[in-house]
């Protein structure tokens, strides 16, 4: 007991008392120790360790294949064998949520996960060989997706080498044995500002740093690039090419592997690096005015864009330089300001982007997609979601983005609320369980406060996006939330009463989020919900020679004149994207993993006690081990549970005569001497300890 003292206790439910302090003190304890996983009950909190652990080889794997939770030292493999054995014996479908702040693990995470359900699973191939080649095929596609979306999905920022700028959602599906027979990817708002701008210290997505340090020479003067990122300013505004903890020769040598591996064919490759150079050439292409004319700079950078892209370069110019509208019925050309040049030309560089990213995901998951031939409708196969998701987001500059972040995270931790905290509490007070309600923060009306409809922020702004755009600026928007919001508890700007000083007026406000005070700067919101592209690029791109990239542009078939209908802005398409999610999630028995930063220096020994009991604090996680301790870890309705114990006693076997399902449970639980660890609630019975449940399996097992 003592020695199990020294490296703090595997279950924070374990605790003898349960406060902040005395949880900072567990999670310390064990981080110190290297012991960077605990429980609570079946939640695993995670801590980042900045090094490498010994703890994920097939050693491991083997102490954890189909055990029990308690079993075994807290780990993740035992969170995803949970996830994977639920899936399998129940044929309920699972998902694993991954939650936490930028930098805490997440990513890796999902990683480690994902690799250990590819080491569990298809191990009885030898039976049939065939599925047995088919499986590895689709492990082997999953997990080498990866290098890719990273290549074109994260980015070095000031909190992660390797932070994601997307969020990532993927369904693995199981065949009835439990092995992985394909999967899904969903993503989520990719933060495509990056390629055109980034702040100091950070840089553009890797795959435009890959290039210059990996492609061939062949290739290079192909793209009409040099080894030289400097000379590109969609790359160089961060200053830091470099990274110490980045190879990016490797990984382009990692990210051709895989794109072989899941088929990406060469033309397919040959479009995806082209557009990648045509980005950088596009982010050299100036303006100039000449005689009150817009013109384009001398330069090969335009000559450059158009052979990349396979478009004319006359209609390129043209596209950059002017666009067509339609006025009721003529159809007229407008020459751009110089302003409105550059505008478009950054919109363009990030809509190619994005687009490209998309198609990137659409390959993957042509790939990885369950083989409806193989595996008939009769196989009904179940699935495990994994969701790796940016985490919550503080910079000096916070804007759109953080603020889409931002929103996520409140509605995944309104999600763990529901799931985790409020479910179970109701689920007590309707069976009539004996218990006493236990505080919590309730972010509802944080979540309101974004997403309600006329009266959220992102109404608000979807609401100024549809006036002319001559009369609205991001000033007035700021001024519209005021009106809309003064008040809020939540909200605050320089115009809120008490106004807040240290905002700035007509520029900043600020939204107290469950995980702390953000500030963000209303400059660009507009744009970036409006998130225009003149039709002209759009054309442009649907009338490039290389199929894939007319693949990609399917709208630019439209003529002017049938364009009419505005689409759906970027914070509501964001808003819809995560209601969407959470209802998916909701529909499936959740797992958690809760990751923590241990300091901002990326250490592998700090631990900076300020920042973690933050984190701590707002990832409610010592309510959730109050209401943990108070709960049980199984609960069953009386007949089922009965129809599946019965036969251990001798009382109830075949039939129990005498009294209702709960009175012959009862009868089952004294003989075996469990009454201590169980309550008998209205309709169902419940069990504190997974113990006694790992028990009554034994008991029932030797009888089978
Ligand atoms: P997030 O996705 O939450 O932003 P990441 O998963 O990218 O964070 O982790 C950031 C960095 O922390 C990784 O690049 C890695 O260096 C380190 N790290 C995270 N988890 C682990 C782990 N389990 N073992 C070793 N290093 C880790
Ligand atoms: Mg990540």
């Amino acid at each position: 007991m003592a020695m199990q003292r020294e490296v703090g206790v595997g279950d924070f439910v374990l605790l003898d008392k349960i406060d902040l302090d005395s949880f900072m003190k567990n999670l310390q304890l064990r981080f110190k120790n290297g012991k960077i996983y605990t429980y609570i009950g079946e939640v695993c909190v995670s801590v980042n360790p900045y090094k490498t652990m010994n703890i994920y080889g097939q050693d491991y794997v083997e102490q954890y294949k189909g055990r029990e939770l308690f079993e075994n030292p807290p780990h993740i493999f035992a969170i995803a064998d949970s996830s994977h054995k639920v899936m399998k014996q129940q044929g309920r479908d699972t998902c694993i949520v991954i939650s936490g702040e930028s930098g805490s693990g997440k990513t890796e995470a999902s990683k480690i996960i994902m690799k250990y359900i590819a080491a569990v699973t298809n191990q009885d191939s030898f039976r049939n060989p065939s599925g047995q080649k088919e499986i590895e095929r689709v492990k082997n596609v999953l997990i080498q997706s990866n290098s890719i979306l990273e290549a074109f999905g994260n980015a070095k920022t000031n909190r992660n080498d390797n932070s994601s700028r997307f969020g990532k959602y993927m369904d693995i599906h199981f065949d009835f044995k439990g092995d992985p027979i394909g999967g899904h990817i969903n993503k989520y708002l990719l933060e495509k500002s990056r390629v055109i701008h980034q702040q100091p210290g950070e840089r553009n997505f890797h795959c435009f740093y890959q290039i210059f340090c990996g492609a061939s020479d062949d290739l290079l003067r192909k793209l009409k690039l040099t080894r030289n990122p400097d000379n590109f300013f969609y790359v160089k505004q961060g200053n830091a090419a470099k990274v110490d903890t980045i190879n990016d020769r490797n990984d382009y040598r990692e990210v051709t592997n895989s794109l072989n591996t899941l088929q990406f064919s060469k033309d397919d490759q040959d479009t995806l690096w082209r557009v990648v150079a045509a980005i950088l050439h596009l982010g050299n292409v100036e303006f100039d005015v000449d005689e009150d004319k817009l013109i384009l700079k001398k330069g090969q950078s335009v000559n450059n864009v158009a052979e990349l892209l396979k478009v004319e370069k006359s209609d390129l110019e043209k596209a950059l330089c002017e666009r067509v509208i339609a006025a009721r019925g003529d159809i007229m050309r407008k020459e751009h300001t110089e302003t409105e040049a550059s505008f478009g030309r950054d919109a363009f560089a990030k809509a190619v982007y994005d687009r490209l990213f998309a198609w990137i995901v659409g390959k993957i998951n042509d790939a990885i997609a369950v083989d409806k031939n193989n595996y008939s409708a009769q196989y009904k196969s179940s699935l495990i979601g994994v969701l790796d998701i940016y985490g919550f987001e503080i910079f000096d500059n916070n804007s759109f983005e953080q603020f889409c972040i931002n929103y996520c995270n409140e509605k995944l931790q309104q999600l763990f609320i529901e799931l985790v905290l409020k479910q179970e509490q109701e689920e007590y007070n309707r069976e009539g369980i004996a218990w006493t309600n236990i505080e919590y923060f309730n972010n509802q009306i944080i979540c309101d406060l974004v997403e309600a409809p006329h009266k959220g922020i992102i109404s608000i702004m979807d609401d100024a996006c549809k006036m002319t755009a001559e009369k609205v600026t991001d000033e007035l928007l700021l001024e519209a939330m005021d009106k809309y919001l003064k008040g809020h508890k939540h909200y605050m700007s320089r115009q809120t009463k008490p106004p807040e000083k240290t905002l700035r007026h007509k520029i900043d406000f600020r939204v107290t989020h469950y995980a702390g005070d953000v500030t963000y700067c209303i400059i660009g919101f507009l744009d970036k919900n409006k998130d225009t592209l003149f039709q002209d690029f759009k054309r442009l791109l649907y009338n490039s020679k290389d199929p894939n990239i007319k693949e990609m542009w399917p709208e630019g078939a439209q003529h002017i004149s049938e364009i009419t209908k505005r689409p759906p802005t970027a914070g509501t398409l964001f808003k819809n994207s995560m209601q969407a999610l959470v209802q998916n999630l909701q529909n499936k028995e959740p797992h958690y993993v809760r990751c923590i930063k241990p300091n901002e220096i990326k250490s592998a020994t700090a631990f900076d006690e300020e920042r973690v009991r933050h984190q701590v604090s707002y990832l409610g996680l010592v309510e959730n081990v109050r209401v943990r301790r108070a709960g049980f870890a199984y609960r069953q309705r009386y007949d089922r549970f009965l129809k599946r114990y019965k036969m251990i006693s001798q009382f109830t076997w075949p039939n129990f005569r005498s009294g209702s399902d709960k009175d012959a449970v009862k009868v089952i639980m004294d003989e075996k001497r469990f009454a201590d660890d169980v309550k008998y609630g209205r309709t169902k019975i419940f069990i504190r300890s997974p113990k006694t449940l790992f028990e009554l399996e034994n008991a029932r097992n030797d009888l089978i």
